[in-house]
């Protein structure tokens, strides 16, 4: 059974920072802050089409959600909390910044039936956090992560890649600090330049050019593999597609399927390595899980044509019974 989240965003509600790259009301594509009947209605529309509720977790998305004002937080857990002791659901997520986690915040969330708490890291650069205007350090991500893993939550970690005075160097040495930490999921957000942020403006006055999807996807194909070589769930990958991104961006690594698209970047990283030592005025058959099939020839193809443009003649099949990323070459007579 897979498993799902009733989400309810908390845009920008009460959060004491103004990052560069943030605009929460573009992000979570809605203008007003959550109430307690958004939290009901939310419920009531994931239970009228059959959630499995012991697979659903009830989310706070968007903002700081333990920095908004402690009575709105206290009356939206209050209504989470009713909602998951009637439908019995498999716990409550909110996701918040670094330094707004202490032990008086983190027995509150635990008598709500709190189960997982994600922290924005972004970045553990504290010269690349300052410079995007975080408002808090590295060691705050430490300090709270430990905390809230001490108090026996599924910690989360959120990072971005390509940040205003950050490098894929940079971001990689990100991704190993979180793997330091051991956080139980990380979600990958490439920078997208949204309009009426600090980043537009470095953009527009010439200062900052975000990477593109397609520089980001083999980078982060790579984050990709090196969280989960570890063990750490990667539950999020690229921003989730929705009209008000696609209006507000202006730049940087927006892609509906950036997911995909990065997979895709692995998939093609090991058909080369696999192609390596082979002679390239053979013909080969690449097999492939069937079920990934799309995805390894990539986007329009683009992984078959690369193949073709290193100067390897082959095509790529789907067959039964292979793992993820397994790859078998044959070559044709
Ligand atoms: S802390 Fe979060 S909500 Fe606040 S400005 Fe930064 S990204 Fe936006």
């Amino acid at each position: 059974m897979s498993h799902s989240n009733i989400s309810i965003f908390v845009p920008h509600k009460g959060c004491p920072n103004d990052c560069s790259f943030c605009n929460q009301r573009a992000i979570s594509g809605q203008m007003t802050s959550a109430t307690p009947k958004d939290v009901e209605d939310a419920v009531e529309t994931a239970i009228k089409y059959k959630v499995d509720p012991k697979n659903t977790e009830i989310a706070f998305f968007g903002g700081s959600f333990t920095a908004i004002k402690r009575e709105d937080m206290l009356s939206l857990l209050t209504a989470a909390k009713h909602f998951l002791d009637i439908y019995k659901f498999k716990g409550i997520r909110i996701s918040t910044r670094p330094d707004c986690i202490n032990e008086d915040i983190l027995s509150i969330l635990k008598n709500y039936g709190v189960t997982a708490i994600e922290l924005g890291a972004q970045s553990m650069n504290d010269d690349v956090l300052l410079a995007n205007h975080r408002g808090h350090t590295a060691d705050d991500v430490r300090d709270a992560s430990k905390l809230i893993k001490e108090y026996g939550f599924e910690l989360g970690l959120q990072m971005m890649t390509g940040l205003y005075k950050s490098d894929f160097q940079k971001d990689e040495q990100t991704a190993l600090e979180i793997i330091e930490i051991k956080p139980d999921t990380v979600r990958i957000y490439p920078t997208v330049v949204l309009k009426n942020t600090h980043l537009g403006y470095l953009q527009e006055m010439g200062e900052y050019i975000a990477p593109t999807a397609e520089d980001s996807a083999s980078f982060c194909a790579k984050l990709l593999q090196m969280f989960e070589k570890e063990n750490i769930k990667v539950i999020k990958l690229g921003l989730h597609s929705s009209e008000t991104v696609e209006s507000d961006m202006i730049g940087g690594a927006y892609h509906p399927a950036f997911r995909e698209l990065c997979e895709g970047e692995i998939y093609l990283t090991k058909i080369l390595e696999k192609l390596s030592a082979k002679d390239k005025n053979q013909q080969y058959v690449i097999y492939v899980n069937k079920k990934v099939l799309s995805k390894a020839k990539g986007q329009q193809k683009r992984n078959e044509k690369a193949l073709k443009n290193q100067g390897f003649h082959c095509i790529i099949k789907g067959k039964e019974n292979l793992e993820e990323f397994q790859i078998e070459v044959t070559e044709t007579i």
